[in-house]
């Protein structure tokens, strides 16, 4: 893996929750009550066996904490990162109810799977079949094709990943707040998948480079994982121009290209209501720009983001501003952004507004595919238990599907998916096999 350069802007925001000393693991772990029909194992939506890895955990066997992770979700490390657990599987624990701390699942999480990929074993947990001939194409090198790649790549499946862009890892590499995870730590779990068999092309865009019908000729099953595309825009007067971008693409930059500055930014407004919204006023807030606030079109309560991340961006210093409906980009002579009006008069003055109302769908090269129907919002249209499209060759899932969902409930989509070509594949994968843990 070539290094990546040292002047990006992410590497200004630091861990928000390093990473546990071996103490501190134990410690955390002993206090699981390590329930049986354990809740948080029902709110997780892969079936890890949580307390069974706590319980390795606080036993010392680190390594069987993190197979026991990996089995049921390949991208446990950046799930261990991202989710947010305060509404998964920390915020079902039976701590709560006695008006305790919780356990710090992701936390332990972490630690077991960071320290298999800081041994370099963690490919090794895992036991792979012999090859059986049989071939996959996945579509996208995000979390869902990761996982379905990985697992069919453990039950013998020659498996090739196709990236149009030059990373994998997908969000988690281009989107996931630094404080939370570095592009670093995405491409560590792109290694991860690739030591289990798995090719990974990077740079090979389907419908450019590679057609469909030539997956479809060369392969015995195709994934589509590819997930959204670029930010929606807003369609109003005077966005076309310097200082308004999409959210996504922002971070982006922020978290990838070398030398991307804030250069003069004093006020920034972030339009949006959801998660990609809040993650990006928290990284411009952090970055230290003095005023960043959020217009949102309703109110608090209605926002699709976390209630406990909002909290957190205030604690950052974002302001939300409710009932805020963009009307127009202001801009002064010399075309500099000036501020955003708002439908009911108001003005917002700003040097930066970051667009984060939605992104792209990837109809169009689901339609690539013969038999594959997309529904009007251009999601891929798909049976909810087995990723099935009306193309007996190919499956879908993750944000293609969903239309943006959580890291947890790609994976989970890729694992399903993957099961279902094994078996439209006549492929037997054994009992116990690692795409069958989980209760889903
Ligand atoms: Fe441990 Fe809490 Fe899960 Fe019980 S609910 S097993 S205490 S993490």
């Amino acid at each position: 893996m070539t290094p990546l350069p040292d002047d990006r802007l992410e590497r200004r925001l630091p861990d928000a929750k390093p990473v546990y000393l071996p103490g501190e693991a134990v410690a955390e772990a002993h206090r699981c009550l390590y329930c049986h029909d354990a809740p948080c194992v029902t709110a997780c939506p892969t079936g890890i066996d949580i307390p069974t890895f706590i319980r390795k955990i606080g036993t010392g066997n680190v390594k069987g904490s993190a197979r026991k992770i990996l089995s049921a979700n390949l991208l446990g490390y950046s799930c261990a990162r991202v989710c947010p657990v305060e509404v998964l599987c920390a915020g079902s624990c039976v701590h709560q109810h006695q008006g305790e701390k919780t356990i710090a699942i992701g936390r332990l999480q972490r630690y077991a799977v960071e320290a298999a990929f800081t041994r370099g074993d963690a490919g090794a947990l895992l036991r792979r079949q012999p090859a059986n001939g049989r071939k996959v194409a996945c579509v996208g090198a995000g979390p869902s094709s990761l996982a379905c790649a990985g697992y069919l790549a453990l039950e013998g499946v020659r498996v090739t990943v196709l990236e149009k862009r030059a990373l994998g890892g997908g969000l988690n590499a281009t989107g996931v707040a630094p404080y939370k995870m570095h592009v670093e730590g995405a491409l560590a779990e792109v290694e991860f998948v690739r030591s289990l068999g798995v090719t990974i092309r990077t740079g090979v865009e389907v419908g450019r480079e590679v057609s469909p019908g030539d997956l479809l000729r060369d392969h015995d099953a195709v994934f589509l994982g590819a997930g959204l595309g670029h930010d929606t825009a807003l369609g109003l007067p005077g966005e076309g121009g310097p200082g308004v971008m999409g959210a996504v693409a922002w971070i982006e930059r922020l978290k990838l290209e070398p030398g991307f500055a804030l250069a003069g930014v004093r006020r920034a407004v972030v339009i949006g209501g959801g998660n990609t919204a809040i993650d990006a006023a928290r990284e411009l807030a952090r970055l230290g720009v003095p005023s960043v606030r959020m217009l949102y079109r309703r109110t608090a309560s209605e926002m699709s983001g976390y209630a406990h991340e909002m909290e957190q961006g205030r604690l950052d210093g974002v302001t939300l501003v409710e009932r805020a409906v963009p009307k127009a980009f202001e801009r002064d002579a010399s075309g500099r952004l000036a501020g955003v009006a708002l439908a009911d008069g108001r003005s917002e003055p700003c040097d930066l507004a970051l667009v984060a109302i939605g992104q792209a769908r990837i109809g169009a090269l689901a339609r690539g595919f013969a038999g594959v129907a997309v529904d009007p919002t251009g999601c891929v249209v798909v049976d909810a238990a087995s990723g099935a499209t009306g193309n007996p060759k190919v499956f879908a899932g993750g944000d293609a599907v969903s239309g943006g969902d959580l890291v947890v409930t790609a994976v989970q989509e890729g694992k399903r998916a993957a099961r279902a070509i094994a078996a439209a594949l006549g492929i037997a994968v054994r009992a116990g096999a690692a795409m069958n843990a989980g209760h889903r």
